[in-house]
């Protein structure tokens, strides 16, 4: 896959324009429709982790006609273009989309619920598994709380 400049930018948030947007889109082979555009906005630069109810809420204040049906729809058009990666948690099942498609661990922050992303090299992980296990990957998510 052919990395663009753009796509540089891609760990940081709220700074795509629509034209850069319909451009992610249409690299990704996705049809750019107004709501895919709305939509994509809204998961790839403005909101970090959202739930499916999230971006439906959204979508229930911007655009009013929207079904939770085409939010979902939409999601996985995204998901399968990999613009939007599905992070499903272990034990609750919350499942949250994520911009941030490269490799990296969570913190899940018990008062606010916010997850929010670690950069690998932030986490360190110790195994003794190896001799019989063959680790392909290790997703970490880190749960607390914010020292204020
Ligand atoms: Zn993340």
């Amino acid at each position: 896959m052919k990395v663009k400049q753009s796509s540089k930018k891609h760990m940081t948030h709220g700074c795509l324009s629509q034209a850069e947007i319909i451009e992610r889109l249409e690299t990704s082979g996705v049809n750019a429709t107004a709501q895919r555009i709305a939509i994509g906005k809204y998961v790839l630069s403005e909101a970090e982790h959202p739930t499916a109810d999230d971006v439906k809420l959204w979508a229930d204040k911007n655009f009013p006609k929207m079904s939770l049906a085409t939010v979902y729809n939409t999601l996985n058009i995204l998901v399968e273009a990999k613009l939007l990666k599905e992070f499903k948690f272990p034990h609750t099942g919350k499942v949250v989309y994520d911009s941030n498609i490269t490799k990296h661990h969570h913190f899940y922050d018990e008062d606010t619920g916010i997850v929010s992303d670690i950069p690998l090299d932030q986490v360190e992980v110790l195994t003794k598994l190896k001799r019989t296990y063959n680790i392909t990957d290790i997703e970490v998510v880190i749960r607390g709380s914010r020292r204020r």
